[in-house]
């Protein structure tokens, strides 16, 4: 004790002098500026930092782009890093690891970054790199933020301001606010900047209002060909937007930004913005195919921006952020994001159901779902293993069929005073609106509080455990019968309907014979319109059948015999002589109406 002491008094006896590095409170000012190459491809990132009191800036690049659960490593993409002070004359930058650089700013309060991107590092689950310009003469490109800036260490909170150097004729389009120069935008914090997707070029632009909240729609295609009905889409957008924000009674943002580019698919939610991939020949059959991500990406705007596991924001963007929940911020969205489509009219009830029919047969067949809860596919996103290519558990597909399931119940226990409308309700007021994330075990607490019906059995068996859905059970509380048949052979490959072709997947067995994975399927048994339930109807296992089928552009013909395989077929109606209670129950589920 006496020796502390006597440590002590030498340190507090160091006489106090001026500290040139000291920091003085003082928040940094952050400007990005992006500037479009003359090759209309490349991007170069600048980025000045002012105010600095600090020996050494650290920068860094996040490791993963949140919604996309998967490391990119995006840090590996920075070209050419370089870093001058506020004369402009270069400082050391040391690089620690593949994501961070330490600059020595040698007492300069400004420094200046500069640097380009490498194309690639797509190896998170979506591909998200940060500009993408399909082959062509470019007449735009599209950003993605967590792949495109730096940060500094330690001041991810700062506002920053985003200036955009494009060529003559293009424009700029993101979820940002918009300041009096119109090539500069402002985000409150890094995490808002990286948040906006921005598409900078030639493309349509049509905007609509909804409850004096403005929306617009931005078609991106390289070729500029729109060769689908645009305003009649534009009008799908409107009625999901007014469905939704119904549900919760109002916007949480200014303004929202719907980011469409062409050719493509897949959809990433943001707080204002989202960007979503369509396909051309699907959106010129029928432009209600690009409804469903349409729908599921704007519910997001609620579910998993703001009413989100506490994991998930502020993100920490240099590991895996992990949460049981996925099944309810991704499979919940998907449930809200159709059942949204059917209460809108945009599909019927009758298409509806068959929709859900495809996602029961998927996740109910899969041997994966004895093993794996939902819960353990949400934890376990970052490690999926990729390359065995065997169907696992989906938290969309059985995510929307539990949403589905704890809706219909939460109904029927509150005679049909509540709903999973109403958890999501709860969960904007008492989460989101605070601005705080939920606890693991908040989504069970709030499904029983709401109900007045204790759901821990339910969670216990179907969330945590592997016990399939009482999905018979909770469909008659609607008035649906639901019914279950079995084939018993099978292929001995899987096929996958894409449009209207049928392209085999996986081969199962050497029964396959010459059928190689990527095959288009044209006939079975000389039968071009086959349907393959009702064709394995028909057949047992052992069978030989033909197959004709497309492998570069060459037909051929293949004798494959038939597998023991016993699949389930899952089959929905709506019973004609409802109860009171059940109509009443089908009616304000499939309306939104009490
Ligand atoms: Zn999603």
């Amino acid at each position: 004790m006496r020796s502390l002491i006597v440590i002590l008094l030498c340190v507090l006896s160091v006489p106090v002098t001026a500290q040139e590095n000291r920091d003085d409170l003082t928040p940094l000012h952050i400007a990005y500026t992006t500037s479009v190459g003359d090759d209309k491809q490349t991007l170069r990132i600048d980025m000045s930092v002012d105010h600095i009191a600090r020996p050494t800036v650290h920068l860094a690049m996040p490791d993963w782009t949140p919604g996309a659960y998967g490391i990119g490593r995006y840090g590996a993409r920075v070209n050419g890093l370089t870093v001058t002070n506020g004369e402009g004359r270069a400082l050391e930058v040391l690089p620690m690891d593949y994501k961070t650089w330490s600059v020595n700013t040698k007492g300069s309060k400004k420094i200046h970054a500069t640097y380009t991107l490498k194309p690639g590092g797509r190896r998170g689950r979506r591909r998200t790199p940060a500009a993408r310009a399909p082959a062509g003469e470019p007449t735009g490109l599209r950003l993605s933020g967590p792949s495109t800036y730096l940060y500094v260490v330690g001041s991810k909170h700062v506002p920053v301001s985003s200036r955009y150097e494009i060529p003559n004729g293009w424009k700029i389009a993101n979820g940002l606010l918009p300041t009096g120069d119109p090539a500069v935008r402002h985000a409150r914090d890094y995490d808002t900047l990286i948040d906006a997707p921005t598409t900078l070029g030639i493309f349509q632009e049509h905007t609509f209002e909804v409850a004096g909240t403005p929306f617009s729609c931005v078609f991106f295609s390289n070729d500029q060909q729109y060769d689908f009905d645009i305003a009649a889409f534009v009008d799908i957008c409107k009625k999901i937007v007014k469905s939704q924000g119904d549900l919760y009674g109002s916007y949480p943002f200014p303004n929202y930004v719907f980011l469409f580019s062409l050719p493509g698919g897949g959809g990433l939610e943001h707080l204002n913005s989202t960007t979503i991939g369509l396909n051309p020949s699907g959106m010129k059959r029928d432009v209600r195919a690009g409804a469903s991500v349409t729908s599921h990406e704007f519910f997001h705007t609620w579910n998993v921006k703001r009413i989100r596991p506490k994991v998930l924001g502020p993100f920490e963007y240099e590991h895996e952020n992990y949460t049981g929940n996925l099944w309810v911020s991704e499979g919940w969205t998907s449930y809200f994001g159709d059942l949204t489509l059917a209460r809108t009219g945009i599909i019927s009830r009758q298409e509806y159901l068959s929709k859900i029919e495809g996602f029961i047969r998927v996740e109910l067949n899969k041997e994966a779902r004895k093993e794996h809860s939902v819960y353990w596919a949400s934890r376990n996103v970052w490690h999926r293993n990729r390359a065995d290519g065997l169907p696992r558990v989906d938290y969309y597909a059985k995510g929307e069929l539990l949403g589905l399931a704890i809706d219909l119940k939460i109904r029927h226990e509150t005679d049909n005073k509540k709903s999973l409308d109403d958890v999501m309700r709860f969960f904007n007021r008492w989460f989101a609106e605070r601005g705080v994330g939920f606890e693991e075990g908040d989504v069970e607490r709030a499904c029983t509080s709401i109900s007045n019906h204790d759901f821990g059995e339910f969670f216990a068996r179907h969330v945590r455990g592997v016990l399939d859905p009482p999905l018979k059970e909770c469909f008659a509380y609607a008035g649906v019968e639901y019914t279950e048949n079995h084939l018993t052979a099978s292929l001995p490959f899987s096929v996958r309907r894409r449009g209207a072709d049928r392209r085999v997947m996986r081969i199962r067995d050497e029964t396959s014979g010459e059928i190689r994975s990527g095959d288009v399927i044209k006939a079975i048994d000389g039968d071009g319109r086959f349907d393959t339930t009702t064709f394995l109807a028909k057949r047992t296992a052992g069978d030989e059948v033909t197959v004709t089928y497309v492998r570069d552009g060459k037909e051929g013909e293949a004798k494959v015999r038939l597998l023991e395989r016993r699949t389930m077929i899952p089959s929905l109606r709506f019973i004609e002589n409802p109860t009171d209670r059940q109509r009443q129950i089908r009616e304000a589920w499939l309306t939104g109406n009490d």
